[in-house]
């Protein structure tokens, strides 16, 4: 007779907390990002650098690489998070003032979860504390 702990692993999870307590396999987890930007997974085509235009390409900000010069989207560049994900930014955006803090729709996505999480954990003035020291950290891993 088998014991409890193998027919439990076989069966499926009674409910969405369960599976989670258990490691089953669940429903996949898609954030609603903000369909203004687009992100992708796989790069998207891409053109050569033109003479006349500054080649950023290998240039890092924030969490992105530029990769490329868009072959679709004129005067965007391709940029890699380091999460994986595939967007585009213009050459403003890349050289502004804010670059430094720039990240895919995902990676902020996760920043927002995490700031509410803190919210719940330590209260609204520990959490935007947090915030602003994981922000001065990446600033000054550059
Ligand atoms: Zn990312």
């Amino acid at each position: 007779m088998s014991n409890i702990f193998d027919r439990l692993s076989t069966s499926s999870p009674i409910n969405r907390g369960a599976g989670v307590a258990v490691g089953a396999r669940g429903v996949h987890y898609e954030p609603k990002l903000d369909n203004s930007r687009v992100t992708l997974d796989a790069p998207p085509r891409m053109r050569p650098v033109p003479h006349d235009a500054p080649d950023l390409i290998g240039l890092q900000f924030g969490r992105f690489r530029v990769v490329g010069l868009s072959a679709e989207l004129n005067g965007r560049w391709v940029v890699r998070c380091v999460c994986g994900k595939y967007e585009f930014r213009t050459a403003r955006a890349i050289r502004g003032e804010h670059a430094e803090l720039d990240k895919c729709s995902y990676c902020q996505h996760l920043d927002h979860l995490k700031y509410h999480d803190h919210v719940q954990q330590f209260g609204a003035a520990r959490a935007s504390a947090m915030q602003n020291e994981d922000r001065a950290r990446s600033m000054a891993a550059k």
